[in-house]
């Protein structure tokens, strides 16, 4: 093998304006590039315990289990689903995009008795009809999505938690595309776990999934039974009910990792924790509702540029995510052919779709580092002149107006 042929890692420039992942916080790659330390070193230990308060304040929650799962977003999903769900549990998933689907598909290898409410895509549930449901189901759990980036829409959970305690449903979402972007009350919304992902609004790569569990759920996470007895100590409890189907993703065994126990499961990945410490620290200096702020300024600044350039948008904009802006392709446009111009020629990445919108949207995210007005301006003119090249004449300078028009409103 000639080693040369295999370079010097440098990526190519790349403003990242789709749905994730966004360009990382340079903050965030420069925590992620420190030395490393070993897994049980007080240094380390603190930092763990530093990174659990500080996504309580993320989580807007007290509870004492807030913590990361090592994996992608939905390695933090498959250790709340995992490990809450015993075979036969019927849990109720509202399908309102992709993700709901993933939902459903992670509770059925978990043999949960699935049942499904579902909308078209770009409309979100009223509270009505998901107490409908639960009435009808009566299931264990409810699994949610908080913002389901293959449509844009945001589900509103306010009142979801209330009508849960009602039934005594566990109550569970997915906020990885919409934590730090969008409001998200766990405590206050009655949430018994949430799950996250970094390489959205968190402004981070992924990596670490940050999950946060109210003392309900620990309760039933606890009566699940350990397998490895070899390895079990008197800090393990041991429930009686079926054991947990994973040893990775068992939350007994990971809560016993970072409580005082520290009892060794896997090695935490230490640059990624230092990466979404960083990234909680940037989100906390700038302030909570500031940065959801921001999100909605800047996505509107483009959702205005975007009608100003005469495109139509996906979707029911009262109940769209701060962060993600659907766009439809205009008839006779070829979107691959937009995407590719936009990425080679303006090193500037927009998303396409999946399933029924695929061909037919481009998603556009305005998310953490990159919800920015340099970000929007420099996607607004890219897209419009683009458009022009391929034919599909937009009134020249309309979207970059259009969105200075917003930001001077909000001087
Ligand atoms: C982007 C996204 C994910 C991503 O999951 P990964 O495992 O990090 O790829 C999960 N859930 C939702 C709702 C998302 O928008």
């Amino acid at each position: 093998m000639d080693i040369n042929h295999y370079p010097q890692l440098n990526p190519p420039q790349r403003l990242l304006m789709g749905p994730g992942p966004i360009n990382a916080d340079p903050r965030v790659l420069r925590a992620m590039s420190s030395q490393l330390l070993g897994q049980y070193d007080p240094a380390m230990t603190h930092y763990m315990n530093e990174v659990m308060a500080l996504y309580r304040v993320v989580f807007r929650t007290e509870n004492r289990w807030t913590l990361l799962i090592d994996g992608t977003s939905r390695a933090g999903i498959e250790s709340i689903l995992l490990s809450s769900i015993r075979p036969g549990d019927k849990v109720l998933v509202p399908v309102f995009g992709r993700f709901g689907h993933l939902l459903c598909e992670i509770a059925r290898r978990c043999r949960a008795e699935v049942h499904t409410i579902e909308v078209p895509w770009g409309e979100v549930f009223t509270p009505d009809q998901i107490e409908d449901a639960i009435k009808k189901v009566r299931p264990r759990l409810l699994l949610t999505v908080q913002g389901d980036t293959s449509t844009t829409m945001l589900q509103p959970l306010e009142q979801l938690g209330a009508i849960c305690k009602q039934y005594g449903v566990l109550f569970y979402t997915d906020a990885t595309a919409s934590l730090a972007g969008n409001a998200l009350e766990t405590d206050a919304w009655g949430l018994d776990a949430v799950s996250a992902g970094m390489q959205k609004c968190l402004g981070g790569p992924s990596g670490t999934s940050p999950i946060t569990l109210s003392a309900e759920m620990e309760a039933v996470i606890r009566k699940r039974k350990c397998v490895e007895q070899g390895i079990r100590t008197e800090a393990h409890q041991d429930g009686e009910e079926e054991m947990i189907y994973s040893n990775y993703f068992d939350l007994g065994m990971i809560m016993d990792y970072w409580g005082p126990e520290r009892l060794n499961h896997h090695t935490e990945a230490t640059s990624a924790l230092f990466g979404a410490r960083e990234c909680a620290r940037l989100i906390l200096q700038e302030g909570l509702d500031n940065g959801i702020a921001r999100h909605k300024l800047h996505g509107e600044a483009l959702l205005k540029g975007i009608q100003g350039m005469g495109l139509e948008t996906f979707g029911d904009l009262k109940h769209k995510m701060n962060n993600v802006l659907g766009v439809m392709i205009p008839s006779g446009v070829n979107g691959d052919q937009v995407r590719k111009l936009m990425l080679e020629d303006f090193g500037i990445e927009i998303g396409t779709s999946f399933g029924p919108l695929h061909g037919k949207v481009w998603r556009i995210g305005t998310m953490g580092y990159n919800a920015r007005k340099d970000c929007v301006m420099q996607t607004l003119s890219a897209l419009e002149t683009v458009l022009t090249y391929v034919g599909y004449r937009t009134p020249q300078g309309a979207a970059a107006q259009a969105a200075w028009d917003h930001y001077g409103s909000h001087a």
